[in-house]
């Protein structure tokens, strides 16, 4: 499904419906800053079109999901991070603590990054 949801908050922020502090953008993809920052640097990365995770985006639109990883790449670039190292990160489901359903790429760094995995 790839149609604009109105009930969709990162469908309503590609949109601009709803503010957001843009850090990068291409035809296909908006990248921008995540309200609740979990390191230095906390981007989004996102498809303009509206696929609802990134199983979905890539059995739908695997070239979509290329680009929003090259945006993540350019972001890191960007961001000043590319060398330092960053992390690019999809949640799925509950124990992942995914909580908008539009599919979204993190993109982390600017700082050392904590173990993932179990909570310490
Ligand atoms: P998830 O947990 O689904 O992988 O990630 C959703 C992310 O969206 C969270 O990191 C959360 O802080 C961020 N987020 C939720 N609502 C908003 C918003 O209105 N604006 C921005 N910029 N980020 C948001
Ligand atoms: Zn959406």
């Amino acid at each position: 499904m790839s149609s604009p949801d109105p009930e969709c908050l990162f469908c309503r922020i590609v949109a601009g419906d709803i503010p957001s502090t843009a850090v990068y953008e291409t035809g296909t993809t908006y990248a921008f800053r995540d309200i609740n920052p979990q390191a230095a640097t906390h981007v989004l990365v996102v498809p303009r079109e509206h696929h609802e995770d990134s199983g979905t985006l890539a059995a739908e639109a695997p070239e979509l999901l290329a680009d929003v990883i090259l945006s993540g790449v350019e972001v890191a670039k960007q961001e000043g991070i590319e060398s330092s190292g960053y992390r690019l990160v999809f949640n799925t489901g509950p124990d992942a603590g995914r909580t908008v359903f539009h599919a979204h790429l993190h993109v982390l760094g600017g700082e050392q990054l904590g173990l993932f995995g179990r909570p310490h």
